[in-house]
């Protein structure tokens, strides 16, 4: 009995198939073997979501263990120098974020330092304008587009 043919998945070309495969999708070509078998693996990592995530510590800690990090840094100076800048920019903008951090944790307790009672009701004045600093300090923080825009928040609450 003829084998009838079939349309190729990836050239759409006719093909025969192999007799002892059922299902086969692709002719013998490299290049769509080579498309088939990576459809396959990426329909296999779908399947096998936890693969990927046993394997990266598995690579890890081979990599460790042979020192290939530091060997393949030595041989590849071009990924080296794109490895270096990618980390001066992590570096840089973690950096950024922690003082960003820092400036609104010092804002927030200045600002809550204002709800103090003053107990001496003749220096009412000088706490009232050093409240309105603070306040004035920590809007300037929350919203530095602000004095961008030509508004000096600070000069706002002078006594
Ligand atoms: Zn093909």
């Amino acid at each position: 009995m003829p084998i009838p043919k079939k349309r190729c998945k990836f050239c759409h070309a006719w093909f025969t198939p192999d007799a002892r495969t059922a299902h086969q999708v692709c002719c013998d070509k490299p290049e769509c073997r080579r498309q088939r078998k990576k459809a396959a693996n990426i329909n296999w990592r779908l399947k096998n979501p936890a693969y990927e995530k046993t394997r990266a510590g598995k690579k890890r800690a081979w990599a460790q263990s042979c020192g290939y990090w530091p060997s393949y840094r030595l041989t590849h100076t071009d990924y080296t120098a794109r490895d270096n800048k990618r980390r001066c920019k992590s570096y840089k903008a973690q950096k950024i974020s922690a003082n960003q951090d820092a400036r609104r944790e010092i804002a927030v307790e200045r600002l809550a330092s204002t709800r103090e009672v003053v107990a001496n009701p003749s220096a009412n004045q000088d706490a009232i304008a050093r409240r309105v600093d603070i306040i004035a300090e920590y809007l300037s923080l929350c919203a530095p587009s602000a004095n961008a825009n030509g508004t000096d928040l600070g000069q706002a609450g002078g006594p």
